[in-house]
């Protein structure tokens, strides 16, 4: 079972009440089994809503408590992301996920890179919280983007 960001199979979940739909994945699960999960709607944030950066470190970090999750309003989301990234963890040992993919460049679903923190559109090498959980419980993550090197 292969656990999947809810809006690259297009589901309105993402800040601005959009999706990420990615034809490339929805060909690459025809033939598989799947769950998809949105950890930020898990989390108990609203859609749409403000989006989030990680402060300066990366998704381990958040985990570690050794820094924050701000959204553009300068307000501290960090325990929001970090229940996400918990009941996303839930939803893929119920369903025995070994491997997850997720959106690339998300502050939760980030799998190599993330935003700097600062709201500049700058990106940074890094994972976003929920990937960071998922691999340190041993499930493989990799984004949209790498499906050809699975
Ligand atoms: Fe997509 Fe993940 Fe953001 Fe949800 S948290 S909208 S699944 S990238």
């Amino acid at each position: 079972m292969i656990l999947v960001s809810a809006c690259l199979l297009g589901i309105n979940c993402k800040y601005n009440g959009e999706n990420n739909k990615n034809e490339e994945v929805e060909n690459f699960l025809k033939d598989k089994k799947f769950i998809i999960a949105c950890p930020e709607q898990l989390g108990g944030m609203t859609t749409p809503r403000e989006p989030s950066e990680i402060v300066r470190l990366d998704g381990y970090d958040v985990i570690k408590g050794k820094t924050s999750v701000i959204n553009n309003q300068r307000l501290d989301v960090t325990k929001k992301f970090k229940k996400g990234a918990e009941e996303t963890l839930k939803i893929a040992k119920l369903y025995n996920c070994k491997e997850a993919i997720l959106k690339e460049g998300s502050p939760s679903c980030g799998t190599n890179y993330i935003y700097d923190g600062t709201f500049t559109g700058k990106k940074k090498n890094g994972v976003g919280v929920t990937t960071a959980l998922l691999r340190e419980n041993g499930i493989k993550v990799i984004s949209e983007k790498e499906l050809d090197v699975k």
